[in-house]
This record gives structure tokens, C-alpha cells and sequence, in this order.
């Protein structure tokens, strides 16, 4: 067993291939890896770019790794803008039970709530209950309504968090499901409402998008 907690933290890129070796390792051995997505798993630089790789270390090595889109691309599946999306969870069999996913999970809200999420998706296959109860323990909910088969026959349960109060379009109260519309808007249109304390928003449309202020939280902006 391991003797310290792990410390949670981004991946530099001299660790990209170890942590490519430990995602394909444990989903590969676990069964839930056919030949196209083991090369995704693999793909950790192109993953820190257009998201972020944090790494887990437990006695200073690497004993686990995640993927955490905040900020949409190519890795944040069903997410919308003001949705973060945790993808790829990994552990180091050796070292299991040691809270190392837990710390993972909650380093990825903490930057989700850094870029301002709203919400934390993520998707699971059916048969990973020992990671649904640790999604459970920290807060996610099941969301059947984002179920969905990336692939023929292979079919993902959906969770989510809420990470603040209130809708920045409708205004009332967030929740992991529902608010289709409210989605739907929010690819392309700005905030209506200040999420933490729903006081409407000022909003400005800039060259390259726009602005949202409240006079209490302060501006966002759409780059
Ligand atoms: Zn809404
Ligand atoms: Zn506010």
C-alpha cells in the first residue's frame, strides 16, 4: 500500500508517456478499450493542449492520471460552453483504494470552478461501479437524459454536478439535467443571468463575442 495521499497536479510533458502507458494499461486490461480508442487514450499531448492532463502522485510517482475539458474542444463530448467535462480517469491498480481517484475528481471541479463552470459532466460505462460510487460520494448525480453510445453497442451513463446555484439564461435554479433550451442557447448566446448570485448581467457584444458583468461577481467573456 502506498504511505502518503496522492498530490494532485498538472502533468508536465515528460510525463505525457508515462501516463499515455498507465491509461492504456488500465483500460486496456480492464476491457473497455477497443483498438481505435486505445489511440485516443494515448494522445495525452494533444489532450493538454486543447484541455488539461492532471497527474496524481503517490510517493513521487505517477500512480494516476485525468482529463478535464473546461473550456470546450475536442475532448469535452456533450458539454456547452460553461460546462466542464471530466474524461479518462485512470488509477494505478497498485494503489487503489488510497483515495487517488478521489483527489483526482476533485482536482477536476476545482478547475472547472476556476474557469467558471457551471456544471461537471462526465460519462461511464455500465459496468464501472466501483468509480460510480466515487462519483456518487463526491456529489454527481446519474443524468439518464445525457446517456448516449459513442459507439455502436457501446453505451455511457451520464453524471453531473452542479457547481453553482442558479441558470445564467433562464435564471432559476441549476440542475444537472434539463435546461435543454438553456443549452442550446448558450452556444451562442451570452450569459442573461449571474450564475453565483442571479442578479441580471450587463451585457456587451464585443468584435470576437461578448461581455457579461455583474455589478458583484464581476465581467466574463466569451474568449
Ligand atoms: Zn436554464
Ligand atoms: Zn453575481
Amino acid at each position: 500500500m502506498p504511505t502518503s495521499t496522492a498530490f494532485v497536479r498538472r502533468a508536465e510533458p515528460s510525463e505525457y508517456d508515462g501516463v499515455a502507458e498507465l491509461t492504456a494499461r488500465v483500460y486496456v486490461s480492464e476491457g473497455y478499450a477497443s483498438s481505435g480508442y486505445e489511440d485516443a487514450l494515448r494522445q495525452v499531448a494533444s489532450r493538454d493542449r486543447s484541455a488539461q492532463v492532471l497527474v496524481a502522485l503517490v510517493d513521487g510517482a505517477v500512480a494516476g492520471a485525468v482529463t478535464v475539458a473546461t473550456r470546450g474542444g475536442e475532448w469535452a463530448e456533450q458539454a456547452v460552453p460553461g460546462e466542464a467535462v471530466i474524461r479518462m480517469l485512470v488509477v494505478d491498480p497498485a494503489v487503489r483504494g488510497s483515495g487517488t481517484g478521489a483527489a483526482l475528481v476533485r482536482a477536476c471541479i476545482e478547475r472547472a470552478r476556476e474557469d467558471g463552470c457551471g456544471v461537471v459532466r462526465l460519462s461511464t460505462d455500465p459496468s464501472m461501479t466501483t468509480a460510480h460510487r466515487l462519483y456518487e460520494r463526491i456529489g454527481f448525480a446519474r443524468t439518464p437524459s445525457y446517456d448516449w453510445e459513442p459507439l455502436p453497442g457501446l453505451r455511457l451513463l451520464g453524471y453531473a454536478l452542479a457547481l453553482l446555484p442558479w441558470c445564467d439564461q433562464c435564471g432559476e435554479a441549476l440542475s444537472p439535467e434539463g435546461h435543454d433550451r438553456c443549452r442550446r442557447m448558450a452556444e451562442l448566446d451570452p450569459p442573461r443571468w449571474c450564475a453565483q448570485c442571479r442578479r441580471r448581467m450587463v451585457v456587451q457584444v464585443t468584435p470576437t463575442g461578448w461581455t457579461a458583468k455583474c455589478v458583484e461577481h464581476g465581467v466574463r467573456s466569451s474568449s
